[in-house]
């Protein structure tokens, strides 16, 4: 059988990928689609109008995910099987990770930080908020009601190795690891929310520091990598931290060749990081000792997200649908096959 029913209970790891519809450009450019999701884990990359016989995966690409979303699938939806699993574990003390990866235009800030179908960003239509809505509904059922949690947020971007503070006007922080190798990103603003309405507006706030001032082709919103994290802390002490990241986009990685020393540099570091995650979700999955988080500022800020027996982590690739797209969709379904 090509599926499996319940699968995330069971991993640390949960690789998906996600296909969005073709936009209106496509559709007038007569873009072909060149993916297809048959069932609930499968999909395929095929030549375009090519009529694809499932039985002979010929000439066609199959992959294989923890999930596959077709282009009707909600944000909703694509939450209930990657996030929404991970929301216990933070309550049991441990750290969850979600992240969005995938080239620019597929779809990464869509899923995360809310739907653009109407005229503006509905950040109560993501990933961020729908977690943060959940971690409230736990935190009100009789068994957390009575320990006294607290719930904070953080909202920051990592750019060509630095760290910028979403929530206060993007200050830039320094990262510090202590001899405990405890890293800590000093002065990192951590607001307190008392309701998912209280994070709706973090996040919005957070969302309109990043994009303040960008044009759109020249975004760097699509060459930093934007990190939520949900921390739930009891008597002040740390308890469970979920960290949703919307990764830059991994074609960015291929800069590296660029005229300007600028873009290749920016490049070089979206690829090192890249590259540095695929080894430490690959590590965490294995289990094993060594976790080469140091290799960038995203995995070592993340570092205790990889190590420790309750971590878990889920990873959406989202695809462009299009022909146009065919190489950066395979780099990235290729890259989420790895992961695992
Ligand atoms: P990325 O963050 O990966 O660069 P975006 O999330 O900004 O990409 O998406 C690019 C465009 O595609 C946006 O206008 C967004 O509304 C649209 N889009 C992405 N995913 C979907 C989807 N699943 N359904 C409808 N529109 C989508
Ligand atoms: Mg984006």
């Amino acid at each position: 059988p090509l599926c499996i029913t319940d699968p995330i209970e069971e991993h640390r790891i949960c690789v998906c990928v996600r296909k969005r519809p073709l936009n209106k450009q496509e559709l007038q450019k007569k873009e072909c689609d060149v993916i297809t999701v048959p069932s609930k884990c499968v999909l395929l990359v095929h030549e375009p109008k090519q009529k694809v016989d499932l039985t002979k995966y010929l000439d066609t690409q199959a992959f294989r995910f923890d999930f596959s979303f077709d282009e009707s699938s909600s944000n909703e939806m694509v939450y209930r099987f990657t996030a929404r699993p991970l929301v216990e574990t933070i309550f049991e003390g441990g750290k969850a990770t979600c992240f969005a990866y995938g080239q620019t235009g597929s779809g990464k800030t869509h899923t995360m930080g809310g739907d653009f179908s109407g005229r503006t960003q509905n950040a109560s239509k993501g990933i961020y908020a729908f977690a943060s809505q959940d971690v409230f509904l736990l935190l009100n059922q009789p068994r957390y009601r009575s320990q006294e949690l607290e719930v904070y947020v953080t909202f920051f971007e990592i750019y060509n190795g630095k760290v910028f503070d979403l929530l206060n006007k993007k200050t830039k922080l320094r990262v510090l690891e202590d001899g405990k190798q405890q890293v800590q990103v000093v002065g990192l603003q951590e607001r307190q929310v008392s309701c998912a309405e209280d994070v709706i507006k973090m996040i919005e706030m957070g969302t309109a520091c990043r994009t303040s001032g960008q044009t759109f082709a020249n975004a760097s919103s699509s060459r930093s990598h934007a990190c939520f994290q949900i921390l739930l802390r009891r008597r002040g002490k740390l308890l469970g931290k979920f960290s949703l990241v919307d990764l830059a986009g991994n074609e960015r990685g291929a800069d590296t060749s660029s005229a300007d020393r600028q873009t290749r540099m920016e490049g070089a570091e979206i690829n090192k990081s890249l590259l540095a995650l695929k080894e430490c979700i690959r590590a965490l999955g294995q289990n094993k000792s060594h976790t080469p988080f140091r290799e960038s500022k995203l995995t070592q800020v993340l570092r205790d997200s990889f190590i420790g027996t309750n971590s878990r982590t889920c990873m959406i690739a989202m695809i462009s649908p299009g022909m146009s797209s065919c190489e950066y969709t395979l780099n990235t379904l290729r890259y989420a096959d790895r992961v695992k």
